[in-house]
């Protein structure tokens, strides 16, 4: 018969612990609290509180910020999370000495962060600056699209929240229609508990919706065209990612080539990156300035992916006088060492006459009539046209899409769309065969330089001078936005980048 070692749950044991001895030098937490201690300016925080004559004392917000910014280096967002850490791990005992702040209090210290980022940020980046990790020679710009904490079912145009509301009117109608014609052989007219919780639920949304659309207008783009608002965050956007479309921010950083240090970040409700970079270059050199550092552009070149490319940034970059070096969409496809690469071929050349046909239907599977401008699908379906002059790499054409009813809906979506799951419909555009001229100089001129031997050179280290920053923040579990309002994601962002330039600092500490 097996035999098993007693297990005595009854047994007491006195463990003694010093905090002091549990923040060990070179760990990351022994960075933290010395650079909270000694190099992050904590007055910035007083004018939060008025209790120098009366009232409680309050915590501490060094020890709030060490253990905020312990707390989102390991994962932990919320601060409920935070707080259990506070009573379980001895670590979160020693940064905040024992003190265990309720979740409330940190809750609202994070709240407020917006006001006081900036400064901790700075303070940061000024020690990293001292200590040689900023090469100033070398940025990389780049975004990522994150889920927030908004509702995407609650987005739409004032269009689509008013047909909304006319949807739920009308669903309460007909419940209501359906029961009185019900009652009336019954000779009773007692609505169920549930049903009766149904209509106000549904009533309750439709005037949320309709108070909603009483106070705030329209958003729209540049061109003075409605965009998508939402009701539980109205400074989220709707935006494709490679995981689908999301309601969230866009986190934009640059990073130092010298050793990943993060010198900007910053969040934005929007999902279009193509006019962020002046805003993040000149917040930059602000941080620069603040910290008593000069322009760090002045010797400086930038790289950023196609997503930032635009006549208007480049003619904006030339004015201040900023060295970029930024892809365009077509870069790829101008690279001879890619000139085989499928996806970088011309799209005429992408299947060649007897080559094996994609698994996907292309455009030979649709009935195009360039003369009326229509389209039908290989489901015999009419696509809707979406625009009459679309400029893809430098030619014209028409562009049609389904809707998301008929191609969610139909049997031949898995041979249609690449990826059914993400796009909600099937896109396609048919060039007329006209080329456009290019007529922007700066793009002219960016892709003469791109183009060279020492313009794909360097532009090739973006890659690894950006991306393994997003990766090191997505491991640490950012995954999503948790707050809500531009401001309070903006934080959240630079709260994140301050984890990864802390780590950075990692056996600096003295
Ligand atoms: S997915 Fe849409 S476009 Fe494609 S075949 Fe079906 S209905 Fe037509």
């Amino acid at each position: 018969m097996a035999r098993y070692k007693p297990v005595d749950q009854h047994l007491s044991k006195l463990l003694p612990v010093s905090f002091a001895e549990q923040i060990v030098p070179g760990t990351f937490e022994y960075a933290l609290n010395w650079l909270v201690d000694h190099e992050i300016d904590l007055t910035v925080f007083d004018a939060r509180y008025c209790n120098d004559e009366v009232g409680a004392a309050a915590y501490h917000p060094g020890v709030l910020l060490k253990i905020v910014l312990f707390g989102y280096a390991r994962g932990l967002t919320s601060s409920r999370d935070i707080e259990r850490a506070c009573r379980e791990n001895v670590v979160f005992m020693a940064l905040s000495g024992d003190t265990q702040p309720h979740f409330t209090t940190i809750a609202s210290f994070v709240a407020k962060l917006p006001d006081e980022i900036t400064s901790v940020f700075r303070n940061v980046l000024l020690v990293c600056d001292e200590q040689g990790l900023i090469g100033k020679a070398l940025f990389a710009v780049d975004g990522c699209k994150l889920p927030s904490n908004a509702s995407r079912s609650l987005s739409g145009t004032r269009a689509d929240m008013a047909k909304k509301i006319e949807k739920i009117d009308r669903a309460i109608a007909h419940m209501l229609d359906t029961h009185r014609r019900q009652d009336a052989g019954q000779n009773t007219d007692t609505l169920t508990q549930r049903e009766q919780q149904q209509i106000e639920t549904l009533t309750r949304n439709s005037n949320k919706l309709r108070e909603w659309l009483a106070t705030h207008p329209e958003k729209t783009n540049r061109k003075g065209e409605p965009l998508k608002s939402n009701i539980t965050d109205n400074d989220s956007a709707t935006m494709k990612t490679s995981h689908g479309v999301v309601q969230g921010y866009t986190g934009v950083a640059a990073v130092d080539a010298k050793a990943q240090v993060i010198v900007q970040a910053s969040a934005f409700g929007i999902g279009q990156e193509n006019g962020l970079l002046p805003e993040v270059l000149q917040a930059l050199r602000s941080d620069f300035s603040a910290i008593g550092s000069a322009d760090p552009l002045a010797d400086a070149t930038v790289l950023t992916d196609s997503g930032y490319h635009s006549e208007a940034t480049l003619q904006r970059l030339a004015d201040d006088q900023v060295d970029a070096l930024i892809a365009d969409t077509g870069f790829r496809s101008r690279d001879p060492r890619f000139a085989e690469a499928w996806q970088h071929k011309p799209i005429e050349k992408q299947r060649q006459p007897g080559e094996h046909r994609s698994k996907w239907f292309g455009r030979a599977d649709f009935i195009y009539d360039a003369n009326r401008q229509t389209c039908i699908c290989p489901n015999g379906k009419q696509l809707k046209l979406k625009t009459v002059n679309i400029v893809i790499r430098g030619r014209r054409g028409v562009g049609f899409e389904g809707t998301r009813a008929m191609c969610q809906a139909c049997s031949l979506k898995a041979k249609c769309m690449r990826k059914p799951d993400v796009s909600p419909c099937r896109q396609i555009t048919f060039f007329d065969g006209s080329k456009v001229k290019e007529t922007h100089p700066q793009t002219k001129a960016m892709k003469a330089r791109i183009d060279t031997r020492e313009g794909r050179l360097l532009y090739s280290r973006r890659l690894g001078i950006v991306e393994p920053v997003f990766g090191n923040l997505h491991t640490k579990g950012l995954r999503r936005f948790t707050l809500r309002s531009r401001r309070k994601v903006d934080a959240q962002w630079k709260l994140f980048a301050i984890v990864h330039n802390v780590e950075k600092l990692r056996g600096k500490a003295p």
